[in-house]
């Protein structure tokens, strides 16, 4: 978890005795001031947070344990994608986290700035929109609803979309990061990912087009299909998303 530290056994000296002054996010990237030092988690494809009573049982593949005043926030994350690291602000500086591009739920950009970032582009818009670069925080399974909210097909090249798609696509952004919020995030079959108290998250039971293969679209009735795009699974309907 620690392959990001640039000396792992700093991780622990950075942290030990210090006051978590502030948490933030940027994207995907949880951040918390401690100290004079940035704790930075990714959770990666499989990662969770967990917070327990002090020597409480520890989930199956607990890699990472703080303990704080009456409690001990855990990371749990089975295939290891996800990371941990104490940096300095200089250090992070010089980290692709420095680069993110602006934060999709706090930050969004005005529709002109995301034309401007996508013109000329022949990738897929939702690559595009995976692209941590041009917008921050959006993962597969919110691409796929943003782009059904949309109605715009996942496999238009970026720089074919018009000034009024890609404001569609903009004004969904916010809506669909919102709900999966307020339901408490996604939580698949597998529930690999919980909530911190280790409740499910249950915005699977909203989703629109992420999942549903085969199943008929709320909007038209068309059947969902899965395309792999970009070596992911994407989720769309062929016959309202154009
Ligand atoms: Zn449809």
């Amino acid at each position: 978890m620690l392959r990001r530290q640039p000396n792992p056994a700093d991780f622990v000296a950075r942290l030990r005795n210090r006051t978590v002054r502030a948490l933030r996010r940027h994207g995907k990237f949880l951040i918390a001031e401690v100290g004079d030092f940035l704790w930075v988690t990714h959770l990666g494809m499989s990662g969770r947070m967990q917070v327990a009573a002090p020597g409480a049982p520890e989930a199956a593949h607990t890699n990472v344990v703080v303990t704080v005043k009456g409690a001990e926030v855990r990371f749990v994350d089975p295939r290891t994608f996800g990371f941990v690291a104490a940096f300095t602000p200089a250090e992070l500086a010089q980290t692709s986290i420095a680069a993110l591009g602006p934060d999709a739920l706090t930050d969004l950009p005005r529709a002109p700035r995301i034309v401007d970032r996508l013109r000329g582009r022949k990738a897929a818009i939702k690559p595009l929109l995976l692209n941590q670069s041009i917008v921050s925080g959006i993962g597969n399974i919110y691409a796929d609803e943003v782009l059904w909210r949309a109605r715009v097909s996942p496999h238009r090249a970026g720089g074919s979309l018009t000034p009024g798609e890609v404001g569609a696509i903009r004004s969904a952004i916010r809506p669909v990061l919102e709900a999966g919020l307020r339901h408490g995030g996604t939580s698949l079959d597998d529930l690999a990912y919980l909530l911190p108290d280790g409740r499910a998250g249950n915005y699977m039971a909203r989703l629109e087009a992420y999942g549903r293969e085969d199943e008929p679209c709320s909007r038209c009735g068309g059947a969902i299909r899965r395309d792999v795009i970009g070596q992911r699974s994407s989720f769309w309907c062929p016959r309202c998303q154009a």
